[in-house]
């Protein structure tokens, strides 16, 4: 958080911080990241203030959702890149260090050293037969 309680990207938002600004529509803003993980790293953030997406309204998500594919298709068409990542943490747990939610669209080149390799479990049957129940349930 900025000293006033904003994020910095509601700052950057409202123009009193700059930024490399590549989109900008009535409901989301995209800018390049300043420590770019590889060139083009952008970040796509919804207009309406949110910390994480649980809480991003249905017609701010949707506008979102809406434009993603055609960012991403211009920063692959400008940077050569064939490949890309898009990562989005939410809470400081799963490493949001900015409180307001965004998209980070990430190209990889061939050169590129950086990854984004987990270790996976084995599903525990039982458990995701218990658990998928009860999210489709709370989804209904
Ligand atoms: P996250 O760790 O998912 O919250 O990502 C926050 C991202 O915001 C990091 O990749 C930072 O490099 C980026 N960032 C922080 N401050 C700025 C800024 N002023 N302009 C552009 N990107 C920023």
């Amino acid at each position: 958080m900025a000293g006033n309680g904003k994020t910095i990207f509601s700052l950057i938002l409202s123009g009193n911080i700059p930024s490399h600004k590549i989109y900008e529509d009535d409901s989301v803003y995209a800018f390049l990241d300043i420590n770019p993980l590889s060139r083009g790293h952008t970040l796509v953030i919804p207009k309406e203030e949110s910390p994480t997406m649980d809480c991003l309204s249905e017609k701010a998500a949707a506008s979102l959702g809406q434009v993603l594919p055609k960012i991403c298709r211009a920063i692959m068409k400008i940077t050569g890149a064939n490949d890309y990542n898009i990562i989005q943490n939410n809470g400081e747990n799963a490493g949001q260090t900015v409180p307001y939610l965004h998209f980070h669209i990430i190209p990889k080149y061939p050169e590129s050293n950086h990854s984004f390799i987990w270790e996976p479990n084995s599903i525990d049957h039982s458990d995701a037969t218990e658990l998928s129940k009860a999210i489709l349930k709370e989804l209904e």
